[in-house]
C-alpha cells in the first residue's frame, strides 16, 4: 500500500520541498488556518479563531506540536485573524513566513462558473460575489477572508478551491431536479454538491490504493462528518452525489435532515404555523441525528448511548445506516462498475460500528465486512475494511486541506524562479 510520501513524489510540479502554501477557510464565524508543504501534506503551523462577530472570540494554533490560545477584542473578525497570523504567530517564524509561494482559500460555491481551482483575479472575484445567493453564509466570508488575505500578503499570488467544481463533471439528468425547466434556466436551481474537496482527494487516493489511474477508477464515496454526503465516481469524475442546492439534501446528518417529503414544508406553514425561519431552523438545526435521538448530534455519544439501552439514540443510527445503505444500493444503480466503496469524513474514518452496520444492509449486494480489520481503521488509519469474498471498501481519511495546498502550488508553480539548483528535486 502506498504511504502519504508515495503519494506526493507522483505530484506533478517538482519544486523545492521549503515551499509552504497557506490554506486558509473562512467560514461565517470562524476562520481556520494551516501551512502546509503541499508535497507531503505536513503542516507546520495550524489554527482556528472562532466566535468572530459573535461573543468572545478566541484564536488558537499549533505551532511545532506546541498548542497556544489567546482570546482576542469583541470586534475581531476574518481580517483581524489574519493580521494576528502575520503579526503574532508568523513573525516569530520568519522562516516559515519567507517560505510560502501562495494562498489556498476553500471557497464553498462556485455554481456552475467553475469546475477547477483557479488563481484569484478581480473577475473570479466577481463571480464568487455572484454565487453569494447559493451560499450566502459561507461566500461572503471567503471573500471577506481573500481581501484580508490580499491585504495582509499583497505579493502572494491566490488562489480558490470550490466545493462545488468536483461536481460540475455530473450529466445534466442527474442535476436537474424534475421543476420547471426555467427555474434551472433563469434562476440557476439545480442539483450543485458540496465536500467535492473530500470526495476528490479520496477518489485519488482509492486509485492509488487500487493501482488504477484516476481516470480509470469509480468508487461510492461517502463522506459522513456533521454534514454528510456520497458521491458516485464514474472514471475518476463525479456522476451525481446526494446533496443538491443546499447541503439539505440527501443523507442524514448530525442535526440535518437530509432528504424529506417536500410536501412536509407546505404542511408545516400552512396547517402548523412555521414561518420560513422556523423551518429553516427545524431542518437544518433540529433534525438529523440529534432530531430523532432528542439526545446529542454527535455519533460518539449516540453509540455510546445506544450501548446503555437509549431507544433515540438507537434509532437515529438505525435509520442513519439505513439512508446510507440506500443511497449505496442506488449508486450501484448508476454506476456500471464499481471498484470500491469508500468511508471517510470524522464518522466514516472512525466509526467501525456505522460501517458494521451499513455493510451488513448491504449483504444483499455482496458486501461483507472484515471484523478485525474494520475495528483497526480507526484515528487515521486507512485500508480495506472488506472480507476477502466482499465488495471492495475502504476506509480513507480524508485531506481536504492538501487539496488544496496542491492545487495552489500547481497554479502557480509556473510563476516562482528557480531559487537555485537546490531548489530542483
Ligand atoms: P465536520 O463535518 O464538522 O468536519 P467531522 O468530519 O469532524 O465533522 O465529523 C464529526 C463526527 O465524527 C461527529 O459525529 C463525531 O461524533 C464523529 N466521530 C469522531 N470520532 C469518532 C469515533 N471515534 N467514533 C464514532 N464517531 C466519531
Amino acid at each position: 500500500m502506498a504511504s502519504p510520501q508515495q503519494i506526493s513524489v507522483s505530484m506533478s510540479y517538482s519544486r523545492s520541498s521549503s515551499n509552504q502554501v497557506l490554506v486558509l477557510n473562512c467560514g461565517s464565524s470562524s476562520l481556520k488556518f494551516a501551512v502546509m508543504n503541499p508535497r507531503d501534506g505536513s503542516v507546520s503551523v495550524s489554527g482556528i479563531g472562532e466566535a468572530l462577530g459573535q461573543g468572545e472570540p478566541v484564536v488558537s494554533w499549533k505551532i511545532d506540536g506546541d498548542r497556544q490560545s489567546t482570546s482576542l477584542p469583541k470586534d475581531t473578525r476574518h481580517t483581524e485573524v489574519i493580521r494576528f497570523l502575520v503579526d503574532e504567530i508568523l513573525a516569530g517564524h520568519p522562516d516559515l513566513g519567507d517560505q510560502l509561494i501562495a494562498i489556498g482559500h476553500r471557497v464553498v460555491h462556485g455554481g456552475e462558473k467553475f469546475s477547477h481551482s483557479v488563481l484569484i483575479d478581480d473577475a473570479v472575484i466577481k463571480a464568487i460575489q455572484e454565487c453569494v445567493a447559493l451560499a450566502p453564509l459561507h461566500n461572503p466570508a471567503h471573500l471577506a477572508g481573500i481581501e484580508a488575505a490580499k491585504d495582509a500578503f499583497p505579493k502572494l499570488p491566490q488562489v480558490a478551491v470550490f466545493d462545488t467544481a468536483f461536481h460540475q463533471s455530473m450529466p445534466r439528468h442527474a442535476f436537474i431536479y424534475a421543476l420547471p425547466y426555467a427555474l434551472y434556466r433563469d434562476n440557476g436551481i439545480r442539483r450543485y454538491g458540496m465536500h467535492g474537496t473530500s470526495h476528490r482527494f479520496v477518489t485519488e487516493r482509492a486509485a492509488e490504493l487500487l493501482n488504477l489511474s484516476v481516470n480509470e477508477v469509480s468508487i461510492i464515496s461517502a463522506h459522513l462528518g456533521n454534514g454528510a454526503s456520497i458521491t458516485a465516481v464514474r472514471n475518476g469524475r463525479s456522476v451525481d452525489t446526494s446533496m443538491g442546492l443546499t447541503p439539505l439534501e440527501g443523507l442524514v446528518m448530525g442535526t440535518r435532515s437530509g432528504d424529506v417529503d417536500p410536501g412536509l414544508l407546505m404542511h408545516l406553514g400552512s396547517r402548523m404555523d412555521y414561518c420560513l425561519k422556523e423551518i429553516n431552523d427545524l431542518l437544518n438545526k433540529k433534525s438529523g441525528l440529534l432530531g430523532i435521538s432528542e439526545l446529542s448530534n454527535d455519533c460518539r455519544t449516540l453509540e455510546k448511548a445506544a450501548e446503555d439501552g437509549h431507544d433515540g439514540a438507537q434509532l437515529a443510527l438505525e435509520i442513519f445506516c439505513y439512508r446510507l445503505a440506500k443511497y449505496i444500493g442506488s449508486y450501484h444503480a448508476v454506476l456500471p462498475q464499481v471498484d470500491a466503496l469508500v468511508f471517510t469524513g470524522g464518522i466514516g474514518e472512525n466509526s467501525s460500528l456505522i460501517r458494521e452496520k451499513v455493510m451488513n444492509q448491504l449483504r444483499g449486494i455482496g458486501y461483507a465486512v472484515d471484523g478485525e480489520k474494520n475495528a483497526r481503521a480507526r484515528f487515521g488509519e486507512e485500508g480495506p475494511i472488506s472480507a476477502d469474498h466482499s465488495a471492495v471498501t475502504l476506509v480513507i481519511p480524508t485531506n481536504e486541506e492538501w487539496v488544496i495546498a496542491r492545487d495552489a502550488a500547481e497554479l502557480v508553480s509556473p510563476h516562482i524562479p528557480d531559487s537555485g539548483p537546490s531548489s530542483r528535486e
